[in-house]
């Protein structure tokens, strides 16, 4: 079992000291020690808002408008934007892409509008779109975060406590130059990971996973949880105990619904959200 950068950290160590085998055991019991339960409230397509009680973070659930996919509706932009639980003291708004069915400029500036707590992370196009917004963009350019990565390529930022992996995954489609930026961060002492719109290149699963810790909570494809090759990558290159199956286009939903047992004979920790607003604790 990895333990990520801690246990590279501490691996080193025992080789340069010679200190023997037991640094590994204490650190595996101090992660079940700390481990709290997530609660994952889910939005619309690959939007969901992760609490642990004291974090919250949201990824790819401030957008507006789709025909393929559902949409945050009405009611619920209401609710985001009045900062009404669960949506109050939200740390950190992450969006994967600047794709339609994952971000809005606007709305992602209406929400740190009305949020002075919140900063907001994404690819560096995203940032452009709200830069471009102007007047809207200068009251909260500074809480408007980016890190230029190119295809392949991670890095480790830290925001308001928080532990960030990001890691440039380029698009499904075998789209290389279009960043998409795959998360992967700490809540309640649990990985999450969200890949966005990231394809299934074992070579880039490859170079995250050694990157990442085991991850506890995985959001994914379908493909990822039905064909060999997706699940060699999570089962392998992500070690993820549990999977939230999302982007499923709005035409396919109840096509899912009925598929489910079947998905969860090949990964049977998945769990697939049947409508806006609706969660569960992850313990
Ligand atoms: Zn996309």
């Amino acid at each position: 079992m990895k333990r990520g950068i801690l246990a590279i950290a501490i691996g080193a160590g025992v080789l340069l000291t010679g200190i023997g085998s037991q640094a590994p055991v204490a650190i595996a019991e101090e992660a079940i020690a700390t481990r709290a339960p997530v609660a994952v409230t889910f939005i619309a397509n690959e939007g969901f808002l992760l609490s642990d009680g004291k974090s919250k973070v949201m990824v790819d659930a401030l957008f507006a408008d789709h025909d393929y996919y559902d949409v945050p509706s009405e009611e619920v932009l209401r609710r985001m934007m009045g900062a009404e639980p669960p949506f109050d003291d939200v740390d950190l708004v992450l969006a994967t892409h600047h794709h339609a069915d994952h971000f809005d400029a606007a709305t992602v500036a209406s929400f740190l509008a009305a949020h002075p707590e919140t900063v907001f992370f994404s690819t560096p196009t995203a940032v452009a779109e709200i830069e471009k917004l102007g007047e809207p963009f200068v009251p909260i350019a500074e809480r408007v975060r980016t890190i230029d990565l190119g295809y392949g390529e991670g890095a480790w930022v830290s925001i308001r406590g928080i532990r960030l992996h990001v890691f440039n995954s380029g698009h499904s489609g075998d789209l290389k130059e279009f960043r998409n930026y795959m998360y992967a961060f700490d809540v309640g002492g649990q990985t999450v990971f969200h890949e966005g719109d990231s394809g299934d290149d074992p070579e880039i699963f490859l170079a995250l996973g050694a990157a990442i810790d085991d991850v506890e909570i995985a959001f994914l494809h379908s493909w990822f949880l039905t064909g060999d090759r997706g699940l060699k990558i999570v089962e392998e290159q992500l070690e993820a105990e549990r999977a939230v199956l999302m982007h499923v286009p709005t035409r396919f939903h109840q096509e899912t619904l009925e598929r489910l047992e079947r998905i969860r004979a090949r990964f049977p920790e998945t769990t697939y959200f049947e409508a806006s607003l609706d969660g569960r604790d992850f313990e």
